[in-house]
């Protein structure tokens, strides 16, 4: 059994490839062979986001604080909030992030494939950020 500290992994910065604004990640637990899990803790300052990415396996945000966005490709951008759980299906393209004036923090849950757990699209541009924030609030 291992027990991984509070405080004892460190905090790092959303990479700008694959992220829009301030993002942390902070790193919960890593995929250890034969188990393919993995979390993380990621938190987005308002305006933050994601790239547009799909998960092989899927994955599950449970939002821990505040109220953000999540949008499918093609499909409506949803307001999601503290205590919401969402699951991406595997294959579906989506992002999720902050809304323009508040933070939101969710642990992010995925399952790898062949060691594999994110494949990184474009970047949500401003207009369709902009775009998906107007429809949520709506
Ligand atoms: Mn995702």
């Amino acid at each position: 059994m291992e027990i991984k500290r509070s405080g004892s992994q460190a905090s790092v910065k959303g990479p700008v490839e694959t992220f829009s604004g301030n993002v942390r990640v902070d790193p919960l637990f890593q995929a250890t062979e034969p188990a393919r899990a993995m979390g993380s803790y990621v938190t987005f300052e308002p305006g933050a986001r994601s790239a547009w990415h799909t998960h092989p396996l899927g994955q599950i945000l449970i939002v821990t604080a505040g109220c953000g966005v999540v949008q499918s490709a093609g499909g409506p951008a949803e307001l999601i909030r503290a205590g919401d759980v969402v699951w991406c299906p595997p294959g579906e393209k989506h992002w999720h992030g902050a809304t323009s004036t508040t933070g939101m923090t969710h642990i992010a849950l995925v399952e790898q494939l062949d060691g594999k757990g994110v494949n990184w699209m474009e970047k949500v541009t401003d207009e369709e950020y902009a775009a998906a924030i107007a429809a949520a609030r709506r």
